[in-house]
């Protein structure tokens, strides 16, 4: 497989297998006509999409890397580490994200709960009625709530109901970072912290995380995440540099009705940047 920078690369993204809202099918025909050549499909906490799109990419002639985005839990935060490139049907890893899953379910009848003290009722059936794939998101009781009229954007969902610290909020107790590397890397392949930016944590938290990732043998970081400012993506770079760590690039596109974001529209790499897929030549 030949990789190199002046690619279009798409490297995180969702699939109607978690809260995206296109099959992996239209996802791979999407991203295709959006000019990206190698793509890797990121659900949530599933992986039950990277057949059908690898079948698909290798129909169209686009390079397929399997992939998925692992709930974890830091400290109090929770963060999002993408693996890449791994063996799909690895034991540690899909034992791991069943674990995940079963988790997800709990956490959803206890949101449903908490709505139903706020008034809010029949949220479980009505986020279920949203899901298509694997996995039970904080994403489909947004679309409940958006389209019963609670909400005026899915944004406001967040904001009042669903984000962290609010009045539907359940703070779950994922994986550990050592574990989500562990699976990633028993499976063959490699782990990148999604969005490192989009958890608001301090300088001296990120620099902790990085440090403590790098030595469980996590391999890169999202230099480039979509939507993102420039000043982030310099950040980024020097702190891929500094800690020893490969740069990744990803939309986290999840459909149509995220409409400021389409994918093959996020820039190149900076220069200064050492890709994540230079591990993968000759794979
Ligand atoms: P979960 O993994 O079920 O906790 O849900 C988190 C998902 O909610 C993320 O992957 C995003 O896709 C989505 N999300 C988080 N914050 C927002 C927001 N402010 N607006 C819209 N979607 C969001
Ligand atoms: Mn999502
Ligand atoms: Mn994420
Ligand atoms: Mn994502």
């Amino acid at each position: 497989m030949e990789f190199n920078r002046y690619k279009k690369y798409d490297l995180h993204c969702h699939s109607l297998v978690s809260d995206g809202e296109l099959s992996p099918t239209e996802l791979v025909r999407y991203a295709h006509g959006c000019g990206v050549e190698v793509l890797a499909l990121t659900d949530h906490d599933a992986t039950a999409g990277c057949a059908e799109a690898a079948a698909e990419a290798n129909r169209l002639g686009l390079v397929f890397v399997s992939g998925v985005e692992i709930s974890v839990t830091w400290g109090k935060h929770l963060l999002h580490i993408v693996g890449l490139n791994f063996d799909v049907e690895n034991a540690a890893l899909q034992t791991g994200l069943a674990g995940l899953r079963h988790q997800r379910t709990g956490r959803a009848v206890e949101i449903a709960r908490r709505l139903a003290k706020l008034g809010i009722d029949g949220a479980l059936d009505g986020a279920q009625t949203y899901v298509n794939g694997q996995i039970l998101s904080r994403t489909h009781f947004a679309r409940f709530l958006l389209d019963n009229g609670y909400v005026k954007t899915m944004q406001t969902a967040f904001d009042r109901y669903l984000g962290d610290g609010k009045k539907a909020y359940v703070a779950s107790e994922w994986v550990s970072l050592a574990e989500a590397v562990a699976w990633i890397r028993s499976a063959g392949g490699h782990a990148v912290i999604a969005h490192p930016a989009r958890y608001k944590l301090s300088a001296t938290k990120l620099r902790r995380l990085f440090d403590e990732f790098k030595q469980l043998g996590g391999a890169g970081l999202e230099v480039i995440s979509g939507r993102q400012n420039i000043n982030i993506t310099k950040n980024m770079t020097d702190y891929a540099k500094k800690y020893e760590l490969r740069a990744s690039i990803g939309s986290d596109y999840h459909g149509p009705s995220q409409t400021w974001s389409k994918m093959g529209q996020i820039p190149l790499l900076p220069d200064a940047c050492e890709p994540v897929w230079e591990l993968w030549q000759g794979t």
